[in-house]
């Protein structure tokens, strides 16, 4: 229901290039196509069951995309039993072994990955970019600047931005000699300001879709935060056509959190859950971590396409969060229901998560007018009551400020000029 405003900058244009094809999951990547999400099985690729479980909990998560290793001929074999299962395209990553890219082609794959960096030998990238043409497979051109050619290091002094560009610039020319381009470019790194150097060089440099990453991030929330400042950067720059954050962490939270990325900058539409809540303060009349923890977690897996606040005081509460589609403001040991900052329903306060779950299911199913006309009959004036009796509570005087206006004017009537006097 809410659509947050979209980032200033203009999205860069790219070709765009597709992955996989209907009837099967298809997903199209650049040019005018929504960004999309990527992240990347943990389990072992043979264990077909095990991974197609993965792959559909990253998909309900917020992934467009997902990638499985190819390392092993067993890998192969199992991709070619998850691919036609899997709700999304699969992308087969490659390292060293360029069989691996032509076995994974064999099993029907949507897409590769291969890494520049050790998968050298020009003869056998062509080979691979010849039998992925053939079958209209785009293939991702990965560097990753931990992993970058060693003659590159050396030529350009370390993994820099034009190191990272250049091995893909290399990569691509040989897949342009054989009449191959349906490419996209990644250039990551660990290092926040290196990646978004590289990209924003590579942005210059390529008109083929980008993959933005922020390599080996780490564990949340440390690694959310490096994945969100890189990725963020770029893309509200205009820069990037689909994204994948890089956590030690279940590849779900990876999933949902690319998803959120989104939905905040406005590159998707809202498809889950947006919970907002103040950060609490001296007039907060409930344990607002708790009931936004409470709130979260009951209303998280319901699919609820709409923007949720929980605000700890009915004083501020629901004029702060007017934008919300649906909030909760606390006051008095009661909780007071709002849509659109107007209060709907005024509930005992050991009520509120049950009573926000509800008219949050309703107002999905109804619309936020029906449920605007359906508020309780004096339920507006009730909370006003409570505010002001807050108001009046949390309004003493405790600077003395009617002792102190006194003075002032007996300091300023003292001296005929307006100008004040010390006060001894
Ligand atoms: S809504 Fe109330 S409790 Fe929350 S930060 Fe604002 S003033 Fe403080």
């Amino acid at each position: 229901m809410s659509r947050p405003a979209t980032p200033s900058a203009p999205r860069r244009r790219t070709r765009q290039i597709r992955l996989g094809s209907p009837p099967g999951p298809s997903v199209a990547v650049g040019g005018d196509a929504p960004v999309s999400v990527q992240s990347m099985t943990t389990t072992k690729t043979a264990d077909v069951e095990g991974t197609l479980s993965q792959v559909y909990a990253l998909a309900a998560a917020g992934a467009d995309i997902v990638r499985c290793t190819c390392n092993e001929a067993e890998a192969a074999e199992g991709l070619a039993h998850i691919v036609p299962r899997s709700p999304v395209p699969v992308v087969a990553d490659i390292h060293f072994h360029h069989e691996m890219a032509l076995a994974a082609l064999e099993a029907g794959v949507h897409g590769l990955r291969l890494n520049p960096g050790n998968l050298r030998k020009a003869d056998e990238i062509r080979l691979v970019a010849s039998e992925a043409r053939d079958r209209a497979v785009p293939i991702r051109i990965g560097v990753n600047a931990g992993s970058l050619h060693p003659e590159l290091y050396k030529r350009f002094g370390g993994a820099t931005p034009e190191a990272l560009v250049e091995s893909a610039r290399i990569e691509l020319a040989l897949f342009e000699e054989v009449g191959f381009e349906d490419v996209k470019i990644s250039v990551k790194a660990s290092s926040v300001p290196l990646m978004i150097e590289a990209y924003r060089l590579a942005s210059e440099t390529f008109d083929h879709p980008l993959h933005l990453g922020v390599t080996e991030a780490g564990p949340p929330p440390a690694g959310l935060v490096k994945g969100t400042a890189g990725i963020a950067t770029l893309l509200a720059e205009g820069i990037g056509d689909t994204i994948r954050y890089s956590l030690t962490a279940d590849p779900v939270e990876e999933a949902r959190a690319g998803r959120q990325l989104l939905e905040a900058l406005g590159l998707r539409e809202r498809k889950g859950l947006d919970l907002i809540a103040c950060p609490s303060c001296g007039r907060a009349e409930i344990d607002v971590i708790g009931v936004a923890k409470a709130a979260q977690s009951a209303l998280e897996n319901r699919n609820l396409p709409i923007q949720v606040a929980v605000m700890g005081c009915v004083v501020n509460g629901p004029g702060e969060a007017r934008q919300a589609d649906l909030g909760i403001a606390a006051g008095r040991r009661k909780g007071h229901l709002f849509i659109k900052g107007k209060i709907v329903r005024v509930v005992p306060e050991d009520d509120m998560v049950t009573a926000l779950v509800e008219e949050a299911e309703r107002l999905v199913a109804e619309g936020i007018e029906a449920r605007l006309a359906a508020a309780d009959v004096g339920a507006e004036a009730e909370a006003e009551a409570d505010r002001r009796a807050l108001l009046e509570a949390k309004g003493e005087d405790v600077n003395h400020a009617g002792d102190k206006v006194e003075l002032i004017r007996r300091t300023v009537a003292g001296h005929g000029d307006g100008q004040a006097a010390p006060v001894q």
